[in-house]
């Protein structure tokens, strides 16, 4: 049986050295060691190292509560004020943030130096924007659709730089864009979009399309995993959903000629390796 197993399956870039950085803590024992926030929302990865001894800081307030210690702060990043609230403390920081997302922050920064508002097209609520949105002043504002859009203010006589949350959706962000020129703004755009993503999309549905069935490796909460998933499967009817290896009913795939195997980017890739191991050597 031929087995293809995706280039871009599991973490990016920015999430493998974020994740790898908790371990090298761990071995150079820079205890007690915190996260800020779970280091990548994949619960064995989390388990694993809450094991070795990793603790999770779900708030600023727990911040507060250090005297010592080492914080890493996640691939997502975080705005000015959590990097003020650590060094108050006193504890080291490894800032394991993205430099993706990092160059974003430095582009706030300077724009609103330079004057401009920034506004940041993205989700209010996710981790990542919330920490854009830290670097800015207090005109940097969020949209993340056209309805949000109508209800801002004017902003005519201003100057305006537009980034975007990483993982937005070009079409959309492209759209959102459009919409701010029309209303003839000075307008500095700076598309932020992380291709990481997109490039997993794109290779599944490539993979998909040329094999008889197909697996797809993820938590079940994961929504970039649910989306491989639908993409997949708009290209091979037999796209199978799993976890881990043991979500595998083997009768799926012991027919076939050839499997495609992708996961989402809070995959780890023994996971993947497990998956692709068992495959090629029982079926
Ligand atoms: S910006 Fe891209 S590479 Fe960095 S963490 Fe986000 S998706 Fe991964």
């Amino acid at each position: 049986m031929e087995v293809i197993v995706a280039k871009t399956a599991g973490f990016c870039f920015g999430v493998e050295r974020a994740v790898n950085q908790v371990y090298d803590q761990i071995k150079n024992e820079n205890g007690p060691i915190y996260t800020l926030g779970p280091i990548i929302h994949n619960e064995e990865v989390v388990r694993d190292l809450e094991e070795k001894g990793v603790k999770v800081l779900n708030s600023e307030n727990e911040i507060l509560t250090l005297t010592e210690g080492t914080v890493i702060i996640r691939s997502h990043g975080v705005g000015k004020h959590i990097y003020d609230m650590l060094k108050a403390q006193g504890v080291q920081i490894v800032d394991a943030t993205c430099p993706f997302v990092k160059k974003i922050h430095r582009i706030v920064q300077e724009q609103n130096l330079q004057g401009r508002r920034v506004i940041i097209i993205g989700d209010e609520t996710h981790p990542e924007v919330e920490g854009i949105k830290g670097w800015g002043d207090a005109r940097t504002m969020v949209v993340k659709n056209e309805e949000q859009m109508e209800k801002l203010p004017s902003f005519t006589g201003e100057k305006l730089c537009i980034v975007s949350q990483t993982t937005f959706n070009y079409n959309k962000f492209k759209d959102l864009v459009e919409k701010f020129e029309k209303k003839g703004y000075d307008i500095l755009v700076l598309n932020t979009i992380c291709n990481a993503t997109q490039e997993r999309q794109v290779e599944a549905e490539r993979i998909a399309s040329q094999v008889d069935a197909m697996i797809v490796i993820g938590g079940k909460n994961s929504s970039n995993t649910r989306k491989l998933y639908e993409i997949c499967q708009k290209e091979c009817k037999d796209t199978y959903y799993i976890q881990t290896l043991d979500d595998l009913n083997p009768e799926s795939v012991n027919s076939v000629r050839s499997v495609g195997i992708t996961a989402g980017a809070s995959t780890p890739k023994k996971i993947i390796e497990e998956v692709h191991t068992n495959v090629r050597i029982k079926f």
